[in-house]
């Protein structure tokens, strides 16, 4: 096979959506991933995403988000498929807090419908929220959830169809630029290419090899919990939530303050809970317990101040990964010392962005200038020595 024009290290959320939108210019682009995706070993997994547009971590992610809507849309067209359904978000927190904030001034700057409610309110029209008094919530009407492991395998069909080379169960060891191409090694044989795109999620801190790395691997203990009989906790009637506590509603369950409550979805699922912040460090390749002690105490704590009909129903815990930037905004772009060798690190909540990040890499990887301001996530916004 002649050298492609781009090789894409890893085909999940980011290398799935980056090859379709590259395989549509009609870029000779080859991709690799370890396993098979869709698959349960990296970032993507977990039945469902949710997808906002009133973006509380900054107003400079709104445009891509309302893309990414229109983007997710097309994609059910050209498949078919129901991919995105919509549900209501719930933003909850101190009115000052970074979350509720952040969330108004995006649904302000951009026209996002939505609605500012007290907690009595919120309590009024979902009692299953226990949400403690001084505190408040944004809600955005029509914030949606994505089915996660569909996207993917229907980026990749769709890639696929497009003519992107994609090559499963076929890991990326390492790489090294030249003069005249770059090479890259796998564990079946050697390739050489004009752009690589290091999109291997949890396991780019790894991948970046000698390349100077801000990233670090976090483990995430998913909650699915049996609701208890009845309707409160189905998609449909109960919406997204999202909760900033402060510390003092927190303090029981460590630092973690940030948690989340997917409704069950998709039919006959259970309820989705998990923790957003203080997670703890890990390598993905190492095997992974069940559930820490930690983890079952922050869980617990959290369900009886917040959503006290789900303590004590059955559950189970499984394990994903987020890969962590030290402020929290993706790291997306060429490597500072490496201009042919390019990035995405997604900090944890990129999955909803998918099919406009991959439009942003595929033009960074064409010589294009993206429709976006991406400075807020430049490569060389870190110290190196830092
Ligand atoms: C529990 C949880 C809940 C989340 N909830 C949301 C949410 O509600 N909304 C939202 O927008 N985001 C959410 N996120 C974040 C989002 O899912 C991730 O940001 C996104 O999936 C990361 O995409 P990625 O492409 O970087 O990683 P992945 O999708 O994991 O893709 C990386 C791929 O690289 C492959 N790979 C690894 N190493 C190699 C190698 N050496 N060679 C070749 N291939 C390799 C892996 O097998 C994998 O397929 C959540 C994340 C988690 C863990």
């Amino acid at each position: 096979m002649t050298a492609p024009d781009v090789i894409v290290a890893g085909l999940g959320t980011v290398g799935a959506a980056t090859c379709l939108a590259l395989a549509r210019q009609g870029v000779a682009v080859q991709g690799f991933d370890a396993f098979a995706p869709p698959h349960s070993n990296g970032s993507h997994h977990g039945l469902s995403r949710s997808i906002r547009r009133a973006y509380l971590e900054g107003t400079v992610y709104v445009p891509m988000a309302l893309r990414a809507w229109e983007q997710w849309r097309r994609l059910e067209r050209d498949t078919g498929l129901e991919l995105l359904v919509t549900s209501g978000n719930l933003t909850i927190g101190p009115a000052d807090g970074t979350a509720v904030s952040g969330f108004l001034a995006s649904a302000r700057a951009h026209d996002i419908p939505h609605t500012c409610l007290t907690a009595a309110e919120v309590r009024r029209r979902w009692p299953q929220l226990a949400v403690p008094s001084g505190l408040v919530a944004g809600l955005e009407h029509e914030a949606g959830i994505l089915h996660a492991e569909r996207c993917i395998a229907a980026l990749l069909d769709r890639a696929r169809q497009a003519g992107a080379a994609l090559q499963v169960n076929e890991r990326v060891r390492h790489w090294r630029v030249g003069r005249h191409s770059i090479r890259v090694t796998t564990d079946r044989g050697v390739y050489q290419t004009g752009r690589l795109l290091l999109a291997a999620g949890a396991r780019n801190p790894r991948l970046l090899g000698h390349a100077f790395n801000p990233l670090s691997a976090r483990r995430v203990a998913v909650h699915w919990i049996d609701p208890p009989p009845g309707d409160d906790f189905r998609h449909g009637v109960l919406p997204v939530n999202f909760w900033q506590l402060p510390p003092d509603e927190g303090h029981a369950g460590g630092d973690c303050r940030e948690f989340y409550c997917l409704p069950a979805f998709p039919r006959g699922a259970r309820v989705k809970v998990a923790a957003h912040n203080h997670l703890p460090t890990c390598d993905p390749d190492s095997p992974q317990p069940a559930v820490m002690e930690h983890e079952k105490t922050a869980r617990n704590v959290f369900l009886k101040t917040c959503l006290p009909g789900l303590v004590r129903r059955p559950s189970r815990t499984t394990v994903c990964f987020y890969t962590q930037t030290p402020d929290g905004d993706f790291w997306l772009g060429p490597l500072p010392e490496q201009p042919d060798v390019l990035v995405c690190a997604l900090a944890g909540h990129g999955f909803k962005f998918a099919p406009v990040l991959g439009e942003v890499l595929a033009a960074l990887l064409t010589d294009r200038t993206p429709a976006y301001d991406l400075s807020r996530f430049a490569t060389n916004r870190f110290d190196r020595e830092g």
